[in-house]
């Protein structure tokens, strides 16, 4: 293939492909819907339409390991799959336990198909699916899991669903203890797919039941195999990676050295303080889910939004409400950037990890020639903003990473979804 084919060149941006061990200013090509070339000046023939993208980051279509998008089946909770998706920027959208083995052509018909953005699922574990957040814990526990259901869903879904989600939290273990996991981990075995764990606090916890958040760990990692994820290590609840004692559970680097993998899932419980004492014990996360559901959102009515003007690029929803979120995935980025870790390791947990996670690294998550052409371009602003976590703790950020367009096998969309963030100061 010569470059005079070319029918888009991205121009002079800051290429970042930790997949290829890229870092660098070169231009990227592409031809039919996938990546042709990365390379300094490529040369455009006369039809090949040019963008320049100087001083911008330029990195493999971004990919949320940890996202809410079963619009209106789960209520409230869920959002509108390109909000969060390719029109915030990001390429590729893991649902994280909306759709179930009962729900799973709703999710594949009326949110994947019609989505622009790539759309995959991570299915609930429970027959009931992750309904308005699974606020009824009534309709959840073992009764309501049936795992050949599970394995039979995921068989006849494999383009869709790359894995499992489930809990093992306080609140679920004060009910029923380990057993969802255990039923989790044998559907996850028998369709050769990952497990999600939530871990930290959900549903309420019954009090004369209450087990010690400490012990919850020490029975969910030997269930654990290679490649299973442990989500939410950065959350203020307990039960979670930081013990009663304010250090990391000590099983936890055993797990990771034996290939069981974490994600953020930055979420509502994201807890600066957790955060810096995880990464000082040397644990680093494999990929960032954002976590981002409809309850993080905030709905302004439309004579509320009457009143106060719409921020440029902010759309008010056809029912009259206008939405704006109070994270996203790019925030969390920002914040990782704040806590010492460095751009490139953030890039990959967004890009050639999650990839892998899913796997899928070749496909997405690489600006590799052959690849599919989703390519999330991005700005990293310098400046002083301020990020408060639920606990009220205060993080500086001197850097901050904002979506500018994406593009979706080589198809461009500008990043003007209302829930972009428009100022970084509170987290929920
Ligand atoms: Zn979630």
């Amino acid at each position: 293939m010569t470059t005079s084919e070319l029918e888009l060149i991205l121009r002079g941006g800051r290429v970042i492909d930790p997949a290829q061990g890229i870092d660098g200013v070169m231009d990227v090509g592409i031809l039919g819907g996938r990546v042709a070339t990365v390379a300094p000046a490529l040369a455009p023939a006369p039809r090949t339409k040019m963008i320049n993208v100087r001083g911008k980051l330029v990195l493999p279509g971004l990919i949320d390991t940890h996202a809410h998008i079963y619009e209106h089946v789960t209520g409230m909770f869920g959002l509108n799959a390109d909000l969060v998706g390719i029109r915030s920027g990001v390429t590729t959208v893991v649902d994280q336990g909306g759709a179930s083995p009962l729900t799973f052509n709703g999710f594949r018909n009326f949110v994947a198909q019609p989505a622009k953005s790539r759309v995959l699922s991570f299915i609930s574990i429970y027959l009931a699916g992750g309904l308005m957040g699974h606020s009824h814990a009534g309709l959840y526990g073992p009764h309501g899991i049936d795992v050949g259901a599970t394995v039979r869903a995921i068989e006849e879904n494999r383009d869709l669903v790359k894995g499992i989600k489930t809990h093992a939290e306080i609140g679920g273990y004060s009910r029923w203890g380990i057993e969802v996991l255990k039923l989790a981990k044998e559907a996850s075995r028998r369709a050769r797919v990952p497990v999600y764990v939530h871990l930290g606090g959900m549903w309420p916890v019954v009090k004369e039941s209450e087990p010690d958040p400490d012990s919850i760990l020490n029975q969910v990692l030997p269930l654990l195999d290679e490649g299973d994820v442990l989500a939410h290590p950065f959350t203020r609840h307990p039960g979670a990676f930081v013990a009663a004692s304010g250090k990391v559970h000590p099983i936890v680097t055993e797990a990771v050295m034996r290939g069981v993998r974490i994600d953020v899932g930055r979420g509502v419980h994201f807890s600066i303080e957790k955060a810096r004492i995880v990464l000082e014990a040397g644990i680093m996360p494999f990929t960032l889910g954002a976590d981002l559901h409809g309850y993080a959102v905030k709905r302004v009515k439309a004579d509320a939004a009457d009143a106060v003007p719409a921020p440029k690029g902010r759309r008010s929803r056809g029912n009259g409400e206008q939405l704006t979120a109070t994270f996203n995935l790019h925030q969390a980025m920002s914040e990782l950037l704040a806590l010492g870790v460095p751009l490139g390791e953030v890039v990959s947990m967004v890009t050639s990890n999650a990839a892998v996670l899913l796997g899928l690294d070749g496909q997405i998550g690489t600006l590799a020639p052959g690849a599919v052409a989703d390519v999330s371009v991005v700005r990293l602003e310098r400046g002083d903003w301020t990020v408060r976590d639920a606990s009220g703790v205060e993080l500086r950020l001197a850097e901050r990473i904002r979506p500018d367009f994406a593009l979706r096998e080589g198809v461009m969309y500008k990043s003007n979804s209302p829930l972009v963030p428009e100022v970084i100061t509170a987290a929920a």
